[in-house]
């Protein structure tokens, strides 16, 4: 290699002054290079101003490709010029080279320097894939890809834990899930959908786990016979994301210990994982959900583990009772690298059972009648699950925050940038 002449642009990441001889480390969203800047070549007037160069400034290249050994990667650009196309102010607010280690709302505070760090922008670059894989695998299995409203009327599932919002002279809501929508949507003909959007939870708790802003990735399938039929998709596309970030990421994969995921997933029902959990120590009450360590637990037995079969009255009101057993219902949480991922059910479609289930959680129905009215006309047997992008990049990657894995995080605390 060498001898190739190049017009290279990025940003100067690390300066280095020998005098005579000055290194410039450029970057740019495929990596970085070293500028060698030679006093012979440039002439002294361009060697100073390479020299009062600030870190992170724009610049643009053009010189000459040579191998040295030396030089990171092994190659290594000597300039015929140098153009200042924009310059970073000095001192930076963060650290770009990663030298000296920040803490993540330092990070957050400067995200835009944040991800011009390799390992930063892998992390966004990973969940673009996994979007892109997760809709690709979809469209190729006939589904359809819709959005659903994000301004709203109604709770999906009770009004605790909803922004609202002004909407003209009336109430509103952000959606906290596209739920109801999907389900509609069933009674449409369009039989199977895929929707990526986000969704927005006024949860208070401040957690590594919980956004109040996620990216949810669903599904929703009518025609089903029982939950089988929905459960199949996620071996599907999890194999198919999988083998995506190994085709198109490997070179941002390699900055994670990625924990090794068993396919087909490993399926258990709620009543085995309380036993499973009890011989761990842990005790949970039959009826209760999962706690953070339970799901942690879990998963060191099974990675990826579904667990289906859960008691109805932890579970949303539209999950299915078991016709056998109607304290337990067709619903089921998909949980890796330990924690909680998806959650899935299928679906009452009958309007009475659903009536009833809206009451037994004391829901309204009356305010529910924009849904229920798609149940009154012919309403197809049907079910879905959903993803949580960032729970799902958080989990693949082994991060220890979920804000980690979220573009500019939304929390309790933190509304800006
Ligand atoms: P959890 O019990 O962990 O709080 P959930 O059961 O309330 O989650 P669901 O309503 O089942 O969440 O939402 C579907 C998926 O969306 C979850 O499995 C998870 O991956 C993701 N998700 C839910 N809430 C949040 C949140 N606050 N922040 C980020 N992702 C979330
Ligand atoms: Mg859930």
């Amino acid at each position: 290699m060498g001898g190739e002449e190049v017009i290279l642009m990025g940003w100067v990441r690390e300066i280095r002054d020998l005098g005579k001889l000055k290194f410039l480390i450029l970057a740019d969203r495929e990596g970085h290079i070293q500028v060698t800047v030679k006093r012979d070549v440039v002439g002294e007037k361009m060697l100073e101003e390479v020299g009062e160069l600030t870190r992170e400034s724009v610049v643009a290249v053009k010189g000459t490709v040579s191998s040295n050994p030396k030089a990171p990667g092994g190659v290594e650009v000597v300039p015929s010029e140098i153009r200042l196309i924009n310059v970073s102010q000095a001192p930076l607010p963060l650290e770009v080279s990663g030298k000296t280690k920040a803490e993540l709302p330092t990070r957050l505070n400067s995200r835009f320097l944040d991800i011009r760090r390799p390992e930063v922008s892998a992390v966004v670059k990973i969940s673009s894939a996994v979007k892109m894989s997760f809709l690709r695998f979809f469209d190729e299995h006939g589904f359809i890809n819709v959005n659903p409203p994000c301004i709203v009327a109604a709770a999906t599932e009770g009004g605790t834990e909803l922004f609202p919002l002004v909407y003209f002279d009336k109430e509103a809501f952000l959606s906290q899930s596209p739920q109801l929508y999907k389900q509609i949507l069933m009674a449409s003909g369009l039989d199977k959908v895929v929707i990526v959007t986000p969704v927005f939870r006024a949860e208070p708790h401040d957690t590594y786990r919980h956004l109040n802003e996620a990216v949810q990735m669903d599904i929703e399938v009518a025609f089903i016979r029982n939950e089988e039929d929905v459960l199949e998709y996620y071996d599907g596309v999890l194999e198919r994301i999988l083998k995506d970030l190994k085709e198109r990421c490997s070179k941002e994969l390699e900055f994670f210990r990625t924990p090794e995921l068993k396919l087909p997933v490993k399926r258990i029902t709620y009543e085995r994982a309380l036993e499973l959990l009890s011989r761990d120590g842990i005790e949970i009450p039959w009826g209760e959900d999962f706690s953070p360590e339970a799901e942690r637990k879990l998963c060191e037995r099974y990675n990826p583990v579904l667990v289906k079969d859960w008691p109805t009255e932890v579970r949303s009101f539209y999950s299915m009772p078991d016709p056998e057993r109607p304290e337990i219902c067709r619903a089921f949480d998909l949980l890796l690298g330990g924690i909680e991922i998806s959650s899935g059910a299928q679906r009452i479609h009958e309007l009475p059972q659903l009536i009833d289930a809206l009451k037994r959680k004391g829901l309204d129905p009356d305010k529910f009648e924009f849904y229920l009215n798609a149940f009154r006309y012919g309403m197809p047997p049907h079910g879905g699950w959903s993803i949580g992008l960032e729970r799902f990049v958080m989990a693949l990657l082994g991060l220890k925050n979920i804000r980690e894995a979220a573009l500019f995080p939304r929390d309790r605390r933190r509304l800006v940038p």
